[in-house]
């Protein structure tokens, strides 16, 4: 039962194979039996989910289920949770509980959702391997001395190992294609605009977009439709109608245009990764796809200009953790200026502060122009790639990442070689498209993952290829063993 899909798990509710008070006991026996070996997860809200399992039970009595309604679900400790603790990974805010749901949590809720808990993650989402946590790092269920990713690695772990059918994630420069490519299962990351943003923490908030996790392209439709939509509680929410995501899933593929930018399959990709995907898009020809090669001629300024850009946004977005009004506040503070000093230096861990240092450099006065300003310009020419590209093709396909997973602690004290496990991701973060990795195969034992890019507001297509892909090959089937 426990590796069966959201759509499958929705099936056996309406079949009344099992109740969602029984599927909820069952994973959180598994969280038990598994999560010291993982640590995905931060907080486990078990009384809450079963209160949550038996009304879910209820309404599906009278009649009133939607294809969620039970459905045992996690969040990503980032997104607010009323009256549950959303610790964000740091100890800045491992006291805090949230006093209001984030509108994603409000939404899945409201589609009937039963949360087990959340997730563990790099501190404010800042890292690409799960080892920023405060809460210690995460482990890659497929190999236990591997990463699983980050900074979404919590939901990640917690859905490859089958603790939770799904779960939500954030991407700001790659935090949920990137896990979902190491742990082998499906993440999407939307639209900037396409989910809102409100009772998210923010890091980057020009690039933070959040998204689900699940096994299959199947069910991140699900969970798009309903956790997409307009919130006039975040003016970067975008009013486009959501459409139900699932109905355009089996539409035909032939003839679709994929475009291979010719910049992301070069030097640093390794040859086995390239051999996997590779391997994908033969299937889509076989599908009857027309594959050409593209170019992304300004792919080189991207990782660049995201680490100006997001650690500029994250020094403005964290000055608010200052001991006064909420989170950590230091022992004994002396007066205003050793609070806010002692309190953000024994409340954010590393990398945290060296994004914020980097980041106000960047904004002071008389570097804004010769950074940020410069970033912003690059931005303008990455984002003008994608445009001319998708005059052409339908969707971009590429790796997710330029390498499997690798061993915990490999990367920790080269930053830069961590930065670049981004390297394929980040642009599409910083042109605000929607992208979508999925398992594709693996090396020595590591899973791959494929990640295929939309152009704006184009989820529904990108999830109908995506989705054509899963029926051909079945690498989203594959479980780590011993889970
Ligand atoms: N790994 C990237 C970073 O460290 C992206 C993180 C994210 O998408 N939240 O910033």
């Amino acid at each position: 039962m426990h590796r069966k899909t959201i759509a499958e798990l929705s099936r056996e509710l309406s079949a009344k194979k099992i109740s969602s008070l029984e599927l909820t006991q069952l994973f959180l026996e598994r969280i038990k039996q598994h999560d010291q070996k993982l640590n995905s997860f931060i907080t486990v809200t078990e009384d809450a989910a079963l209160q949550t399992a038996k009304m879910a039970d209820e309404k599906r009595k009278q009649g009133q289920a939607g294809p969620l309604t039970g459905i045992p679900f996690a969040h990503k400790d980032i997104f607010c949770t009323d009256g549950v603790k959303t610790s964000c990974g740091s100890k800045m805010l491992d006291n805090f509980l949230a006093p209001y749901d984030a509108t994603v949590v409000r939404n899945l809720k409201a589609a009937g959702t039963v949360m087990l808990g959340k997730t563990n993650m790099d501190e404010f989402a800042m890292g690409s391997s799960n080892e920023n946590s405060y809460y210690g790092p995460v482990r890659n269920p497929w190999n236990l001395e591997y990463v699983p990713g980050g900074s979404s690695g919590g939901s990640a772990a917690a859905v490859a190992a089958c603790l939770v059918p799904g779960a939500t994630g954030t991407d700001t420069g790659g935090s949920i294609r990137q896990p979902a490519a190491l742990c082998n299962i499906t993440g999407l990351k939307p639209t900037y605009g396409r989910i809102s943003r409100y009772g998210m923490i923010a890091f980057a908030s020009s690039l933070d977009q959040g998204g689900p996790f699940a096994k299959t392209v199947e069910d991140v439709a699900m969970l798009l439709t309903a956790m997409a939509g307009f919130d006039e509680r975040d003016s970067t929410s975008i009013n486009e109608p959501v459409p139900d995501y699932t109905t355009t899933l089996n539409n035909p593929i032939k003839g679709i245009r994929i475009g291979l930018p010719k910049e992301y399959f070069s030097n640093g990709l390794s040859n086995e990764v390239a051999k996997v995907i590779e391997a994908a898009i033969k299937e889509y020809e076989k599908l009857g796809a027309i594959v050409q090669e593209i170019s992304l001629p300004n792919t080189s300024l991207s990782v660049p200009a995201y680490y100006v850009i997001a650690p500029a946004e994250c020094s403005s977005n964290l000055a608010r953790y200052d001991g006064v009004r909420y989170g950590y506040r230091c022992k004994n503070p002396a007066d205003l200026q050793d609070l806010y000093k002692r309190t953000r230096s024994e409340g954010f861990g590393s990398e945290v502060k060296r994004r914020i240092m980097i980041g106000t450099y960047a904004l002071s006065a008389g570097y804004y122009d010769a950074y940020y300003l410069k970033a912003q310009k690059a931005r303008r020419l990455i984002r003008n790639d994608f445009v001319e590209a998708f005059k052409n093709v339908d969707v971009i396909l590429s790796p997710t990442s330029p390498t499997p997973a690798f061993k915990l602690g490999e990367k920790v004290s080269d930053p830069v070689s961590m930065y670049l496990s981004d390297i394929y991701t980040i642009a599409v973060n910083l042109a605000g498209l929607p992208g979508i990795s999925v398992p594709a195969g693996f090396v020595n034992g590591l899973p791959i993952g494929m990640q295929l890019i939309g152009n704006l507001f184009g989820e529904a297509k990108l999830l109908n290829i995506a989705h054509a892909y899963q029926t051909v090959t079945d690498w989203h089937q594959q479980i780590p063993e011993g889970f």
